[in-house]
């Protein structure tokens, strides 16, 4: 697969009017799709398993996307062939009171992946440049000075700080990989149809992601500024195309493993000595009687 194409380059305009959210490129089945993401999802298990042994490198995943684009179910399928103990999955939410007492990073850093693990961010602190832009008013709660509440370099300052904040855990072995799953309205429209209709997914739906639609244009400029402005070579975006949603995960995979491949994992090396404790080892085992 080529996903370049979903690559958003550094430094570069980015016009999602240019990336089709139902494309699905060489794959023009769904069977073929499951089985191209049952292997991958073999892949990334064997691959998983070195980066935790080695245990040097971190994976950090964001996820991003409207409501109902798939990001759950991508996390689910991507990532069912993971060791539950080397990955860590966590949703962010509308912040806490104690979360607000807080500069708006303080919440992820606390949930970074440790040196070995693939950490996933269901939602971010990208939180903080889409759905706060799209609502400024929200910048109330954050506590900060007038001066900064006020600025209206605000999120130009905030791309910069959070270019800095990947660039700085690139430089620390923890590799940022982030997704934008791309929907579209109309797919979008269908789906929260199906929750309503269907009475296993009416818990999925309520009633404020209905009302979100309205400002489906501002979210549209504020992710395309956002991922514009923050892609960068270590912490590249993907725009992936998200009506399809068995696409969606084939091609998540596709981009994951290709990450992991270049990081040069590799089992880690005994040395002489630890090499005869083992001989040792396997000698008093053997000789039990
Ligand atoms: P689901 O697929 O289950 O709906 P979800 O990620 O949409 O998952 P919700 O609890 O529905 O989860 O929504 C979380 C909400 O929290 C989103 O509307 C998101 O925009 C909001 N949110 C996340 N981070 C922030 C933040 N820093 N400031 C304000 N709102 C935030
Ligand atoms: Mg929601």
């Amino acid at each position: 697969m080529n996903i370049e194409k979903f690559l958003v380059p550094e430094g570069k305009k980015l016009n999602l009017k240019n990336h089709p959210t139902d494309f699905t490129g060489d794959h023009t089945d769904k069977r073929e799709a499951v089985e191209d993401l049952r292997k991958n999802v073999g892949r990334l298990a064997e691959l998983q398993d070195v980066l935790y042994a080695q245990n040097n490198h971190a994976l950090l995943i964001i996820f991003q996307a409207m409501d109902a684009a798939g990001k759950d179910g991508a996390i689910k399928h991507v990532m069912s062939g993971l060791n539950p103990q080397g990955c860590e999955v966590t949703s962010f939410k509308q912040p806490s009171a104690e979360e607000l007492d807080h500069d708006y990073l303080w919440r992820s850093m606390k949930r970074l992946p440790e040196r070995g693990r693939i950490g996933i961010f269901n939602r971010s602190y990208y939180e903080d440049v889409l759905v706060v832009r799209v609502h400024p008013e929200i910048l109330q709660f954050q506590q900060l000075p007038d001066k900064l509440e006020n600025d209206r370099n605000i999120w130009k300052k905030r791309f910069e700080q959070i270019r800095n904040f990947e660039a700085y855990l690139a430089e620390n072995a923890i590799h940022t990989l982030k997704f934008f799953l791309n929907v579209s309205k109309e797919e979008q429209k269908n789906r929260f149809l199906a929750r309503i209709e269907t009475p296993e997914k009416n818990w999925k739906f309520s009633a404020g992601d209905a009302k979100e639609r309205g400002f489906w244009d501002d979210y549209m400029r504020a992710y395309t500024d956002a991922l514009q402005n923050t892609s960068t070579k270590n912490a590249p975006w993907y725009v992936v195309p998200a009506d399809k949603k068995w696409f969606t995960r084939v091609a998540v995979s596709e981009i994951i493993i290709k990450k992991m491949e270049s990081l040069d994992l590799q089992y880690p090396k005994i040395s002489e000595a630890q090499r005869q404790n083992l001989l040792e080892a396997k000698k008093i085992l053997e000789s039990e009687q």
